[in-house]
């Protein structure tokens, strides 16, 4: 494949910052911050929730949010969302991972969300369409909720195969955070690991061939204490994409564990321990426990790398609890099954920070390396011509370093202090002011006018027998 865990991550966030005018935010801390429903933050959603049930603090940041995107760390151990069981067993499900989400917060809805989803996935990761499965809710008669079949019929209108459009009830297909809190029908993208015939009959069936890769969820209710469901004050979009799921599919593997987010760590694991090399199985056969045992050790040590990181402790109450018992699961299973040293997990770190954090260093060094060495010319061009006793630099030269070459201004700053120099300030704050206003004066004029296209001018162009195929959305989208 083609992707990198990194590019493959940063592909998402392109996407939607680039082509559809999100917001990128940074992931919050796994450690909820002042919501005691959550043990860990189990979702992108989760940092969103004050403005979901329209009650975030009208002077933040985040009230202005209208479309944002981002790359949130998850862990799912304890609480409603509980997948620590699975783990090591399966190769799919992760007590850490990564989800990538985009949001609309009162704007966008169901036709766009879809759309983009599926555009994303078949034509910029280039996942072929036949390998795709699309779920929508079936409705709940108990709890008065209606099937979605505006979903089924958006999907149908992108072109994607009635066979492979399939209702799912409660369980798959109505999304909720937790005991309370935000939740509404979801409409889910399934991917097909092998082209079985039979794939439909494996969605939603915990069947490793089938694997549920994405979730768009639109948000429509609020689950009370009492158990009840209220309408939100606005309908939103909030959609969760497992990375290492992706990642599976876009470099052609049958397991997560299969991919470079992990195969360093199990290439580690084996060099510390006693154990033969990682070989995949499954099961309870002998080489199946030793293999569950690497999944476990791997995917444990990551957690517990995240959680330190972000200030949680292995300790004896609530979140610091769970990862205590993590700890000592993983230790157990690295000593008495992989016949590790005592040590072994310590070990791995240096892994994991390889992983998650120096690659992504060396990426963002590698692009800025080329603007930096372009940037020092221009300075030191501008600086060979300027008058001997000049102590400002030109304003406008610091201005387009800033805006086309990414400099921050304070590295301008720290660049020219080397040769005893200032930027001049004044012409500084005017060009920005100027760029401030051309900004907002483009600002609700450009962009996606033609996403908004809703479902009732979908049913007349059918209606009026124009053919609605996928094409004439991708159409839609260029304007
Ligand atoms: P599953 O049915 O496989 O347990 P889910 O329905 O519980 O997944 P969602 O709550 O819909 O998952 O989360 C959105 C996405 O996050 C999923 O589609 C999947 O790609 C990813 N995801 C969920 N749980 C895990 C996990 N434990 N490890 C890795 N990825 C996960
Ligand atoms: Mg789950
Ligand atoms: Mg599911
Ligand atoms: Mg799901």
């Amino acid at each position: 494949g083609r992707f990198t865990s990194q590019s493959a991550r940063q592909t998402f966030i392109q996407f939607f910052t680039e082509q559809h005018e999100h917001r990128p935010v940074p992931s919050a801390p796994v450690r909820p911050r002042g919501d005691p429903s959550l043990l860990f933050v189990n979702a992108g959603m989760n940092q969103f929730k004050p403005i979901l049930l329209g009650c975030a603090d009208p002077r933040s940041e985040m009230a202005s949010y209208r479309r944002v995107v981002n790359s949130q760390k998850c862990v799912r151990a304890g609480g409603k969302h509980n997948d620590l069981e699975d783990v090591g067993r399966d190769v799919y499900h992760h007590t850490f991972f990564e989800m990538l989400g985009n949001w609309s917060f009162g704007d966008y809805f169901k036709v766009e969300a879809c759309s983009m989803a599926w555009r994303l996935l078949t034509e910029v990761y280039e996942i072929p369409a036949e390998r795709l499965y699309v779920s929508y809710f079936s409705g709940d008669a108990a709890s008065g909720l209606p099937a979605d079949e505006e979903t089924r019929h958006i999907w149908l209108s992108l072109g994607v195969h009635p066979d492979h459009v399939l209702p799912f009830g409660m369980r798959d297909n109505f999304w909720e955070m937790g005991e309370t809190g935000p939740c509404g029908p979801c409409t889910e993208i399934h991917y097909d690991h092998v082209g079985n015939r039979n794939a439909a009959a494996l969605v939603n069936a915990d069947n490793p061939d089938v694997v549920e890769i994405w979730n768009l969820v639109f948000m429509q209710h609020n689950r009370e204490a009492d158990g009840g469901l209220q309408a939100l004050p606005q309908v939103s979009v909030d959609t969760g994409m497992g990375l290492e799921r992706l990642l599976t599919v876009l470099q052609n593997k049958r397991s997560n564990y299969d991919t470079d987010l992990f195969t360093p760590l199990l290439s580690a694991i084996h060099q510390h321990s006693k154990a033969p090399p990682y070989r995949g199985r499954t099961g309870q056969a002998d080489g199946g426990r030793v293999d569950m045992a690497y999944r476990v050790v791997a995917d444990h040590i990551r957690t517990l790398c995240v959680c330190i990181a972000d200030g949680v402790y292995p300790g004896m109450t609530g979140p610091e609890l769970v990862l205590r018992r993590i700890l000592r699961r993983a230790v157990r299973f690295s000593t008495e099954v992989l016949q590790a040293p005592e040590g072994m997990l310590a070990s791995l770190v240096p892994t994991v920070t390889h992983i998650l954090i120096m690659e992504l260093i060396n990426v963002n060094e590698a692009q800025f390396l080329s603007s930096l060495k372009q940037g020092r010319r221009v300075i030191n061009r501008t600086l060979s011509k300027m008058n001997r006793d000049s102590v400002e630099f030109p304003a406008s030269v610091a201005w387009s370093l800033h805006q086309n070459l990414g400099f921050p201004l304070d590295l301008i700053d720290l660049m020219l202090e080397e040769h005893n120099m200032t930027v001049n300030k004044d012409g500084l704050e005017q060009l920005a002011a100027e760029n401030k206003k051309l900004q907002s004066q483009t600002e609700g004029g450009a962009g996606e006018r033609g996403l908004h296209m809703d479902l009732q001018s979908l049913a007349e162009l059918q209606s009026r027998g124009v053919p609605y195929t996928n094409d004439s959305l991708k159409y839609d989208y260029s304007l």
